[in-house]
């Protein structure tokens, strides 16, 4: 039987899932095949990011980093939870700082209090920069 790689390339970005989380995750081939196409689409919308302008679509394509990073949290097996997300801040254009958000997000894991489920109250627990075109205003 053919064995499926954890890891591949998709228009030039190198995607790779985490072995010792896909053993620790009891992860089939099945769901591994789903965070692939799940990190495609990701792909996919970082490169329509990069070749837009419009304000406006900017901040809708940030949106479905979201969501699109909510389906691999949840494709992994993990509790939803909104602020452990980083794909957000690692989008095209995105301006607001990873240093300061991962800082965020390390204070969260220290402290945990309850899981964020939706992307309208997450925003309160992001450092977000009022001009970023992504997420700013
Ligand atoms: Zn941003």
């Amino acid at each position: 039987m053919k064995k499926l790689k954890n890891g591949l390339t998709y228009k030039n970005e190198k995607i790779y899932l985490n072995k010792y989380l896909l053993k620790k995750m009891n992860i089939s081939k099945d769901k591994m095949r789903k965070l692939l196409i799940l990190h495609k689409k990701r792909i996919d919308i970082f490169e329509e990011i990069r070749f837009t302008k419009d304000k406006e679509k900017l901040k809708r394509l940030g949106k479905y980093v979201d969501l699109v990073d909510i389906k691999l949290q949840k494709t992994w097996g993990f509790k939803i939870d909104f602020r452990l997300l980083s794909w957000w801040v690692r989008t095209p254009k995105c301006t607001c700082s990873i240093k300061k958000n991962s800082k965020l997000q390390n204070l969260y894991f220290l402290d945990k209090e309850e899981e964020i489920t939706s992307l309208k109250e997450v925003k309160n627990f992001r450092d977000i920069k009022i001009n970023c075109p992504i997420h700013g205003m």
